[in-house]
C-alpha cells in the first residue's frame, strides 16, 4: 500500500493557573489545558493520527497517564515518537489537516505561527499543514478544547528516501536516548517501555 490515512481526536478541560500550550506554542491566556503532560490537545490529536495511520496503537499505549516520567512533559516528545513509528513503518507525511474546537482564545490571529511551528515539528512545509478553529456552537463545551487531526502518509520509495529514513531513524534513536536519560535524572526512575491502553490526559 502506497498511501495511508490516519485520524486523531483529543480533548482537554481548561484549568486556571496552568500555562496554555497549543500546537507547541505558548499562548497568553488566563487558563491552560489540564493534563498529566502539558495538555497540548493539538499535538496529542496529531500524534494519534500518525500512530493510527501505521496501526501502531495510540498515545496512551506509549505514554500512560499514570507514569511519573510524563508529568508536565513537552508533548513534542510524543510527536517525535509517532514520527519515528511512521518512518520505521516505511512512510513519510504528505500533509496534515486539523480543526480545533474551542471558545477562547481566538486562534485566527496566531494560526499562522501555529502552522509554522507544527510544520517545523513534523519536518514538513507549512503549506502541508492545515490549522482551523471553530467555536463549539451547541455543544455545551465552553470550558473545553477539542482537536481533530487527519494525516496522509506515502511510502518511502526512492533510494534517497531510504537514506534519509536511516538518518531520521538514527536521530530518533539518539533523541530517545536523550529523553530516557533526562527523565531518569529528573524522576530518579529507570526508563522502561510501558504499554497500556489508557489515554494520556
Ligand atoms: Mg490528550
Amino acid at each position: 500500500m502506497d498511501i495511508r490515512i490516519g485520524y486523531g481526536w483529543d480533548s482537554h478541560a481548561f484549568k486556571p493557573g496552568v500555562p496554555l500550550k497549543i500546537g507547541g506554542l505558548s499562548i497568553e491566556h488566563p487558563e491552560g489545558l489540564a493534563g498529566h503532560s502539558d495538555g497540548d490537545v493539538l499535538l496529542h490529536a496529531i500524534t494519534d493520527a500518525l500512530l493510527g495511520a501505521v496501526s501502531a496503537g495510540d498515545i496512551g499505549s506509549f505514554f500512560p497517564p499514570g507514569d511519573a516520567r510524563w508529568k508536565d512533559a513537552d508533548s513534542a516528545i510524543f510527536l517525535e515518537l509517532a514520527m519515528a513509528e511512521i518512518v520505521n513503518a516505511g512512510y513519510r507525511i504528505v500533509n496534515v489537516d486539523t480543526t480545533l474546537v474551542l471558545n477562547a482564545p481566538k486562534i485566527g490571529p496566531i494560526s499562522s505561527d501555529m502552522r509554522e511551528h507544527v510544520a517545523e515539528l513534523l519536518g514538513i512545509l507549512p503549506a502541508n499543514v492545515g490549522i482551523k478553529a471553530k467555536t463549539p456552537e451547541g455543544l455545551a463545551a465552553d470550558h473545553v478544547a477539542q482537536a481533530h487531526a487527519v494525516v496522509l502518509l506515502e511510502r518511502l520509495e526512492e533510494p534517497g528516501d531510504v537514506q534519509s529514513m536511516s538518518a531520521v531513524m538514527q536521530s530518533q534513536r539518539e533523541l530517545e536516548d536523550v529523553v530516557r536519560d533526562l527523565v531518569s535524572q529528573v524522576h530518579g526512575v529507570a526508563a522502561k517501555s510501558p504499554f497500556d491502553t489508557e489515554d494520556i490526559t
